[in-house]
């Protein structure tokens, strides 16, 4: 748990020059500024729940997934959900 807080307050702490994907804004998504992501400060999140459906080595699994990604990756599985920047929100903490 320990370890979790910590990267949880790394990752917060990196909106504030945001460099978390290969578009590398270095806007202050804090304050509000938009990258091309066009994502805020707090974590939208489409999707949760315990998934079977993977490698065996892998289940059972609780995936997360969040909206807002501006990448357009040929193996996406889930499209539209994702891209949109404007999603359901479950604040980060
Ligand atoms: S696209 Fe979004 S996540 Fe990526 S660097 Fe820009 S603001 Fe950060």
């Amino acid at each position: 748990m320990q370890l979790a807080r910590v990267r949880a307050v790394a990752a917060r702490a990196g909106l504030a020059k945001c460099d978390l994907c290969g578009h590398h804004c270095g806007v202050n998504r804090l304050a509000g500024e938009p990258g091309r992501c066009q994502a805020g400060a707090d974590a939208r999140v489409f999707s949760a729940q315990v998934e079977v459906g993977d490698e065996l080595d892998l289940i059972p699994t609780y995936a997360i997934a969040l909206s807002g990604c501006d990448l357009r990756c040929d193996f996406c599985l889930t499209g539209e959900s994702s891209w949109n920047s404007q999603g359901p929100t479950a604040r980060a903490r």
